[in-house]
C-alpha cells in the first residue's frame, strides 16, 4: 500500500471528527477549538519495537497501547481527552498490519471519544508515536508537585501484573489471558485522574514502576514518601503465579501498569476511596509522605525492603 491508501485505511477505521475538530485530517495541519476556560493538556509517548514492545506483538494491541500510553499521561494530569496523532513509521506497507493497528486504535479512541486529527506515515523500523491533546479547567490540573509531609500515598488497580506478563514472555511461557490483558491492553485511568481533580495534591501514572514514579512526585514535591509493603494491593491472578517476593518486586519496580499513583491529605481519604467505590476501581492507601526525600519501602518489621532495579530509563548504561 502506498502512504497515501495507508493515512485512508486509517481514516477510514478511527474516528476524525468531533464537534471542536474545526479541520481534520487532509490538510497541512489541524484547526481545534478548545473550551473558553480550559487550558490545553498535551503530551507524547513513543513506542519503539524492541524496545517498548516485543517483535510480534499483535498490530490491534499496538493500536490500543500506543494511545492508552497517552491517555494515561492525560489521566495523571486530570485531563478529559479530546484529540490525537498518529505519527506511524512502518517497514513496508503492510495492509492486514495497518487495519489491525487501527481497529486497536479505534476502539480505545471511541472508548474516551477522542478524535484522529492528524498524523505523518513513514518507512522505517516500526516506530510509532501518538500525541494526545485534552482539556482541564484552569489552576485545576493535577501535577506531580503538590505532595505535602502528612499525605498519604494511594495507587489504582493492582500493580505488578504487566511486568509479570512481559516476564512470563521472556522466559518463553504463556501468561494467563488476565495478565496478558494488562500489558497488552493497558486501562488508562481516565475517569479517575478526573474524580482526583481537587481531591489529590500530586498525581502521577505508573509506566516506569511504582516506585521510580512516586521517585518522580516526592522530586517534584521536595517530600520523600514510605511504601508498607503489606499494603501493596496485588492482583489473586499475580499472587497465584508468584511467590510473595516476586510480586512485591513486580509491583514496586516492574514498568506498564499505567495505574495512577497519588497524594492526597489523609483527611481525603474518605473523598478518595468514594471516588474509587464510584468508578468500580480498586483504590489503595499504600503508604505516607514524609519530610526527606526520595521513596522507602517498610516490610512488616519496619526494616527497609531493598527494591531491585527503580525503574527503566533509557540511554542509561
Ligand atoms: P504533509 O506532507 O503536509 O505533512 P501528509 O501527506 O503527511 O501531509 O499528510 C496528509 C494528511 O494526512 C495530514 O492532514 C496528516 O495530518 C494526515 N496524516 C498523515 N499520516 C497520518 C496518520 N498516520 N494518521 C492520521 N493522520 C495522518
Ligand atoms: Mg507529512
Amino acid at each position: 500500500m502506498s502512504e497515501f491508501a495507508l493515512i485512508a485505511a486509517i481514516r477510514r477505521r478511527v474516528a476524525d471528527t468531533r464537534e471542536d475538530v474545526v479541520l481534520g485530517i487532509g490538510d497541512d495541519a489541524a484547526l481545534l477549538d478548545v473550551p473558553a476556560g480550559s487550558r490545553l493538556v498535551a503530551c507524547t509517548d513513543t513506542l519503539v519495537e524492541g524496545v517498548h514492545f516485543l517483535r510480534g506483538t499483535a498490530p490491534a494491541d499496538l493500536g490500543w497501547k500506543s494511545l492508552a500510553v497517552n491517555l494515561s499521561d492525560l489521566a495523571a494530569m486530570g485531563a478529559k481527552p479530546a484529540w490525537a496523532l498518529l505519527a506511524l513509521t512502518l517497514p513496508d506497507g503492510n495492509a492486514a498490519f495497518v487495519d489491525g493497528f487501527a481497529d486497536g486504535f479505534a476502539a480505545l479512541a471511541g472508548a474516551h471519544g477522542v478524535a484522529l486529527v492528524g498524523g505523518d506515515t513513514t518507512q522505517g523500523p516500526l516506530t510509532i508515536t501518538v500525541t494526545a491533546l485534552g482539556f482541564v479547567p484552569v489552576d485545576r490540573a493535577l501535577q506531580r508537585a503538590g505532595a505535602h509531609a502528612g499525605d498519604a500515598v494511594f495507587v489504582t488497580g493492582t500493580p505488578g501484573d504487566a511486568a509479570a506478563a512481559l516476564r512470563l514472555l521472556q522466559d518463553g511461557r504463556v501468561p494467563g489471558p488476565v495478565l496478558l490483558a494488562r500489558l497488552r491492553r493497558p486501562t488508562p485511568r481516565v475517569a479517575a485522574g478526573l474524580a482526583l481533580r481537587g481531591v489529590a495534591t500530586a498525581c502521577i501514572d505508573v509506566s516506569d514502576g511504582l516506585v521510580a514514579d512516586l521517585g518522580h512526585v516526592c522530586a517534584a514535591s521536595g517530600v520523600g514518601a514510605e511504601i508498607e509493603l503489606a499494603a501493596l494491593p496485588l492482583s489473586r491472578t499475580l499472587s497465584v503465579a508468584f511467590d510473595a517476593n516476586a510480586c512485591h518486586r513486580f509491583a514496586l519496580a516492574g514498568g506498564d501498569d499505567y495505574e495512577l499513583c497519588f497524594t492526597a491529605p489523609a483527611a481525603r481519604a474518605d473523598a478518595v476511596m468514594h471516588a474509587g467505590a464510584t468508578l468500580d476501581l480498586p483504590v489503595t492507601c499504600i503508604g505516607r509522605v514524609v519530610a526527606g526525600q526520595g521513596v522507602r519501602v517498610l516490610d512488616a518489621h519496619g526494616n527497609t525492603f531493598a527494591v531491585p532495579h527503580a525503574g527503566w530509563e533509557h540511554f542509561s548504561t
